[in-house]
C-alpha cells in the first residue's frame, strides 16, 4: 500500500510526464484551489485528481447489510484487506466522501475536474487514458471559450443605448 496522498506519488508522475511532453502546462497542489487537487490547470479551469484505487476505494460498492451482517464488496482494483475491514471500509467511504465533497465544491466554483484512476495508468491503458484526458480538456477549453459571444451581444446593446440617447 502506497502511502496515502502522499506529494509525487508515482501515478501523479505518469500523468505529469505526459501532460508536459504533449505542450501542457501546469501547477501542482495548487492550495488556493479547494480540495487541493494534485494538478491544476487554470487555462482550461480544470482540476486533475490522480487517485490511488485503493485509498479513494475505485468501484467498490456500498457496504451491504444483510441479517445484521456487514457484506463488503472488493472490485478488481480495491481490495480490503481481510483483517480490519469494518475499519478499512469507513476509512475509504471517508476518502469517497471528501473526495465527492471536494468535486462539488469545485464545480459550484466554476472548475471542471477530471478524476484519473491508478489502474488506468498500466502501460497497456494509458495512452488510451490521457487521450481522454485530453479530450476532456479540449472540451473543457471549448465551454469557457463559448461563453464569449455573450460579451459581443452585450456591447450591442450599449451601443444601441448610447445610439437611442441622441
Ligand atoms: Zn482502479
Amino acid at each position: 500500500m502506497a502511502a496515502i496522498r502522499g506529494k509525487n506519488t508515482k501515478p501523479e508522475l505518469i500523468v505529469r510526464k505526459w501532460l508536459w511532453s504533449h505542450g501542457y502546462r501546469y501547477r501542482l497542489n495548487v492550495k488556493s484551489v479547494p480540495g487541493k487537487p494534485d494538478i491544476v490547470m487554470r487555462r482550461f479551469r480544470t482540476a486533475i485528481f490522480v487517485n490511488g484505487c485503493f485509498w479513494h476505494g475505485h468501484r467498490v460498492a456500498m457496504p451491504q447489510i444483510d441479517n445484521g451482517e456487514m457484506i463488503i464488496y472488493n472490485s478488481e482494483c480495491c481490495k480490503i484487506p481481510k483483517t480490519n475491514r469494518e475499519f478499512w471500509v469507513k476509512k475509504i467511504t471517508r476518502n469517497q466522501e471528501r473526495d465527492q465533497q471536494n468535486y462539488r465544491i469545485l464545480q459550484e466554483n466554476g472548475w471542471y475536474c477530471i478524476v484519473v484512476w491508478e489502474c488506468q495508468l498500466k502501460p497497456k491503458l494509458l495512452e488510451h487514458t490521457m487521450q481522454q484526458v485530453e479530450l476532456q480538456l479540449n472540451q473543457n477549453f471549448l465551454s469557457i471559450y463559448q461563453r464569449k459571444p455573450i460579451l459581443f451581444s452585450e456591447s450591442e446593446n450599449e451601443y444601441l443605448m448610447v445610439a437611442e440617447e441622441e
